[in-house]
Order: structure tokens, then sequence, then C-alpha cells
């Protein structure tokens, strides 16, 4: 066994939604389980709109690993960056030169941020995939209204205008904290007529925005939206980023220093060093085991993966298909080890929600069920509180929301510098957008 100690060595590539959830099946089973995140923590993503909109701190959404299984006596924790995986071997290479051997390896690095080869949009734009790029872009944010307020004209033209590409549900959310974000600077700035000079652009390549929604709620978020005051273009997308403009592919130019991208993500590069079948977004093409079919004790699953129902449905890159595919991962491991035989993966669609700002949010439940306004919006509210991992996160969370509801503020609008080499370890793969990397988007003060 790898391990060395006689019992089955299991690695799991990344704390995220599914490395948890795989790691959690193993509880009281003789098994080791190592889990290695380049990160201490697991972070919350479908939150981290909320922390760049100043809504929500930091740590009320990420929770440190150890502290997630000190109970689970079976799980190690490594820190540390993955940068190859040699199947020949059965081993995982971190950037330290460590080579983690393994019995079963199940490879869950998720995404990064997908640029889609838009000129300029890399340097320019700001992701938001990690919690270093949700503070860099808060930082950024305030900043420019703190730049604004100190000299209107030496600031440049477009610096309190903000542009999100991409109309799913962060795009949405984000648009809409934005605007709540305004109402609060509002007070902050008595000097600036802030509500009538800051703008929100949102623009989306499709027709509507949420395109996987129905119709209705497609309709009603746009509306709600512009009512708030978003400037929602849809139809058309970015066809090329400079440091104060963006220009769209109707021919729309767009005076800006602050672009968001939000449009999507292609699958982390650390499964390129798999050598496996990979679609052209990078995923791993698994079976319906979720293992690679060249090799069976390798399985990848959430969003590195491609896997598709029996119809040949593509699986969505969603958190709970990142759980579901983490728990039948680590079951198919357990029915090796017993002897028996695996199991296809089925996927349980529970529904989809998306906020659009205070009382406002749309969901959609099987069976046609479609829900819109404060009912949804507080579902939502509810859902995310207690999908929060750890009791305390969920308390300050909880605790923050219900502030921010009652008193109309955004209260996290903290301008955090932190200090460079100690928030870091840059990411070999990510650019920008890996988590705690250096690296500015080129124009931001
Ligand atoms: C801004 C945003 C909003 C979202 N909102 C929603 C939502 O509202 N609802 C929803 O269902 N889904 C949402 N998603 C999608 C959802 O978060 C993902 O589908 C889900 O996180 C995928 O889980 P995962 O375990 O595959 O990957 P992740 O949760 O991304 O976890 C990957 C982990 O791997 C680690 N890692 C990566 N590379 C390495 C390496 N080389 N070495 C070591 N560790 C590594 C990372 O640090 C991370 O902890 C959102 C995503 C984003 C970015």
């Amino acid at each position: 066994m790898a391990d060395g100690r006689g019992v089955p060595a299991v690695v799991i590539i990344g704390a995220g939604f599914a490395g948890l959830e795989a790691a959690k099946v193993f509880d009281g089973v003789d098994v080791l389980v190592t889990i290695v995140d380049r990160n201490n923590y697991h972070k919350f993503q479908p939150l981290l709109y909320e922390v760049a909109m100043a809504g929500l701190e930091a740590d009320d959404i990420a929770h440190n690993v150890r502290d997630i299984f000190r109970k689970q006596r079976n799980v190690r924790f490594r820190m540390g960056e993955v940068v190859a995986v040699r199947r020949e071997e059965k081993a995982v290479v971190l950037s330290d030169g460590t080579m983690l051997p393994y019995d079963y390896l199940i490879v869950c690095a998720g995404a990064v941020t997908n640029f889609f080869n838009v000129p300029g949009a890399e340097e320019h734009a700001f992701p938001l995939k990690n919690i270093s790029d949700a503070i860099r872009l808060r930082n950024h944010v305030l900043k420019q209204f703190e730049r604004y307020d100190q000299d209107s004209e030496e600031v440049g033209e477009g610096a309190l205008t903000f542009v999100l590409v991409g109309g799913g549900p962060t795009g949405v959310e984000m648009s809409g904290a934005l605007v709540e974000l305004f109402a609060t600077l509002e007070d902050d700035f008595p000097d600036l007529a802030i509500t009538d000079l800051a703008q929100v652009v949102l623009v989306e390549m499709q027709d509507s925005l949420l395109p996987p929604y129905h119709e209705e709620l497609r309709a009603y978020t746009r509306k709600t939206l512009e009512r708030r005051g978003v400037d929602v273009r849809t139809g058309t997308a970015v066809a090329h980023v400079e440091p104060t403009a963006v220009e769209l592919q109707c021919g729309d130019r767009i005076a800006t220093q602050t672009l968001i991208w939000a449009a999507g993500v292609r699958a982390h590069p650390l499964a390129d060093t798999l050598r496996a079948e990979q679609t052209p977004d990078g995923r791993l093409v698994v079976d319906s085991m979720l293992s690679l079919s060249s090799d069976p004790y390798v399985f990848a699953v959430g969003d590195i993966a491609a896997s598709s129902d029996s119809e040949g449905n593509e699986h969505p890159g969603v958190a709970q298909v990142a759980i579901q595919q983490g728990r039948h991962a680590a079951k198919q491991i357990l029915s090796d080890l017993a002897g028996s035989e695996r199991e296809p993966f089925e996927y349980r669609d529970y529904g989809q929600m998306a906020t659009i700002g205070r009382n406002a949010a749309v969901g959609e439940f099987p069976g046609g069920i479609k829900i819109r306004g404060f009912t949804a919006w507080f579902i939502w509210v509810f859902i995310h509180i207690a999908k929060i991992v750890g009791f305390r996160n969920r308390a300050s969370a909880f605790v923050n929301w219900a502030y921010n509801y009652f008193t109309y503020q955004r209260s996290a609008r903290l301008i955090l510098e932190l200090p460079v080499g100690e928030q870091v370890i840059r990411d070999a793969f990510e650019g920008h957008s890996g988590d705690g990397a250096t690296s500015e988007p080129v124009h931001q003060a």
C-alpha cells in the first residue's frame, strides 16, 4: 500500500465542494486520506461576490480545512500546490518537489477563469474566483470612490463606471450588489451624488440574462435590475479591453476603469498533466463511474471533470454536481476495497437559484416549480447560510446579513492592503486569478 502502513492511501487534490464531500465518506474506514490544497481553507464560492461587494468578510465564507476534519482521524491535510500527476508512478507532485504516492486519486482542483482570448481581458479585467480576487476587487471599487472624492478630474473618464461581463448568476448577483453598495456610499461621501455619478453596465453575449432559467424568470431578472439602475446590454460580447475602456462587438465603446469578468471558466490546467482525454475547455473526460477510462485508480470530479447523464446531457459546473460527484467517487473506492461492483453516477437535480439583490431572487425546481421576488430571496438567503461550512461562519454571515438588511449598509467597506508575500502562494498556473497571487489588473490604482 502506498502509505507504507498497510492501509490504502487516497489522495484528494482540492478542498473545494467535491474534495470535502469525498473525504467525509471515508470517516471510520481503514483508509488514509490526504487532502492537498494550496490554501489551508475551504471557500464558499457562491458568496465570493458578497466579499467583493463589501457585504461579508472573507472569513465568513472560508473555513480552515484541518478544523473541518479535526474529528476524522484518518484525514491528513497537506498545504501545497500540486503541479503534476504522474499516473505511471501513482504519485502526485507538489511545487516543492515532494511526491505523494497514492493507491487511489480523486482530482477535484476545480476551474480557473476563462478569458476566451479576448484581447486585453486577462491584463485588465478583474476575475472573481478566489478570496484574493474578491478582496482585490473590493479594494479597487472602494478606492475608485476615494480617488474620485479627492479629485474628480484627475481620476479620469469612466472612474465610476463598473462594467460586468457575463449575465449568469455571478454577473447578475454582482450587478445587484454594486447598486446596493452605491446606496451605502452615498452617505459615506456626502460631497458626491453617487447614485447619479456611479453606473453599472452588465454585458451578456446571449439574448437574455440567466440563460438556463425559464423565460419568465429571465424577464423578471432583467426588469428588476433595470429598475434598480443597471444598464443591461444583451446580445453583444466584449471585443477588446483597454486599461480605461471596453469595446463591445456591436461597436459601443464604454469608458471604464473597472471591468469585472464573470463570463466563464475552464478546467484547472493541472488536468493537462494527467495525459488523459480532455474536452476543448480542458476538462477531464470521465466514464459513468467518474474515473478516467484509461485509469480506474484516478477519479476526476466537480468543475475539472466532464461527465454526462445516460442521455448524453453534460452535468453543469455547479456546487451540487461537485458535492454529489465527490461522494460518489469516494463510494466507488470503498466498493473496490470491499470487492463489489462500481455503480454509475446519477445526478439528482435539486433546482437552481440566483439572487438579484435585496428582496429579489429567482428559483426553479424540479416539477416546473418557479419562484421569484421576496419569497425566492428569503429561501436563497436561508439556503446559503445553511450551506456555509462551520457554525461560526454561518452565525457571522447571518449577523452581517441581518445588519446589512436592516441598516441598508454594506458593512465590510474596508480597503485592506495585504503585505505582498504574506498572502501569496503564487499560482504557477493561474496568473493573477490564482488565490493569493500578487499581480493586479494593470489599470488598478
Ligand atoms: C464567483 C462564483 C460564484 C458561484 N456561484 C455558484 C452558485 O451560486 N451556485 C452553484 O451551485 N455554483 C456556483 N459556483 C460554481 C461552484 O462554486 C463550483 O461548481 C464548485 O465550487 C466546484 O467545486 P469543485 O470542488 O470542483 O472545485 P472548487 O470548489 O473550485 O475547489 C477546488 C479546490 O482545489 C484547490 N486547488 C486548485 N488547484 C490546486 C492545485 N494545483 N494544488 C492544490 N490545490 C488546488 C483550490 O484551492 C480549491 O480549494 C460559483 C463559482 C464562482 C467562481
